[in-house]
């Protein structure tokens, strides 16, 4: 009889069904036309349907079949029933079929925290930025974060006619230990330095940071999520973003999925950020993230920068 699945492979598939619905509702939520957007701190930090929907959806469906597993969601939403239609009880079985990494095939529910960032680059899906968009669960345990799942509910949106070859939104998953899957890992021409780093929340100290890089090129996008993506793609070299504003449910996933193919994500100083449940949220001392020389960028970081950038 084949053993059954080690339990943070069967969370990872679960969560990969889930990341899928969740990526049906942000485009559904787009198609109505009603985005019902809330204003929480600020214009540049909002939150809309989709925000609260996929939030419950993902909460509700993991908790109900990992109810010991600690889950930590970006949005603060008022304790209710969860429809039924939210509710996602599917695994993936291709992820069922991989095998644990030994170092994680006995870890149990109560000892995984999940983040999670249900709509990743809301700012940009309200102003039509589709591709921007990305629905993140992350997965630590001990405090590093080990697994990873990105749904990219518009990928492909611009292809036209979408048929043959090409369909809407994709699901990027990976764990350390294990790799990563779901695109094709590609890598910046050696040598070449792409910054990518936030379009909406950009001040003094991130400018001067990113021209700190040398870049021979600046990419400005939404999404933590998305960022990460480019640099597992080959589209950017370096993720800078010398700010606080990121939070633990913006790089989890996206952090586990770099580490898994050998990337690097830190803070300007070269810290890591640790994910347990207590942690503080906020990533104080910004992101700095790099598939290849993060150590390169990390040695570029003005004094400045650090200096008002305070690691804890
Ligand atoms: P960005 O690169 O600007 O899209 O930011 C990546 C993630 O961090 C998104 O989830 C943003 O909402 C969040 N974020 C970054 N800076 C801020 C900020 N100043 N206020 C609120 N959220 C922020
Ligand atoms: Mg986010
Ligand atoms: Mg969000």
């Amino acid at each position: 009889m084949a053993n059954r699945p080690a339990v943070l492979m069967q969370l990872v598939a679960s969560a990969y069904a889930v990341a899928e619905k969740a990526g049906t509702i942000v485009q559904k939520v787009l198609q109505s036309g009603e985005l019902g957007i809330v204003e929480k701190s600020g214009a540049n930090d909002l939150q809309t349907l989709a925000d609260r929907l996929v939030q419950k959806s993902i909460c509700a469906s993991l908790s109900k079949s990992f109810p010991k597993v600690t889950i930590i969601g970006e949005e603060e939403l008022p304790a209710e029933a969860v429809e039924e239609d939210l509710i996602e009880n599917g695994q993936s079985s291709l992820i069922l079929q991989k095998s644990c990494p030994d170092q994680y095939a006995s870890l149990k529910e109560e000892e995984l925290v999940v983040w999670v960032d249900p709509l990743d680059g809301t700012k940009e899906y309200t102003e039509g930025l589709l591709d921007h968009v990305t629905v993140l669960i992350g997965i630590a345990y001990g405090g590093t974060a080990i697994a990873g799942v990105i749904n990219q509910p518009f990928y492909n949106y611009q292809v036209q006619p979408m048929g043959a070859g090409a369909s809407l939104g994709r699901t990027l998953w990976g764990v350390l230990g294990l790799g990563a899957f779901g695109f094709q890992l590609q890598e910046v021409p050696d040598g070449k330095r792409i910054i990518t780093t936030t379009r909406s929340h950009s001040n003094k100290l991130v400018i001067d940071a990113v021209q700190a890089m040398e870049p021979h090129d600046v990419i400005r996008v939404g999404g933590a999520g998305n960022k990460i993506i480019q640099l597992v793609e080959g589209k950017a070299s370096a993720y800078v973003f010398a700010s606080p504003g990121c939070k633990k449910w913006d790089t989890c996933a996206p952090e586990a999925i770099l580490h898994a193919v050998g990337g690097k994500l830190t803070d300007m100083h070269g810290n890591a950020y640790t994910y347990d449940a207590n942690v503080k949220h906020m990533n104080s001392a910004g992101v700095l993230a790099a598939l290849r020389n993060h150590e390169y960028y990390l040695s570029r970081v003005p004094q400045a920068v650090l200096q008002a950038l305070p690691s804890n």
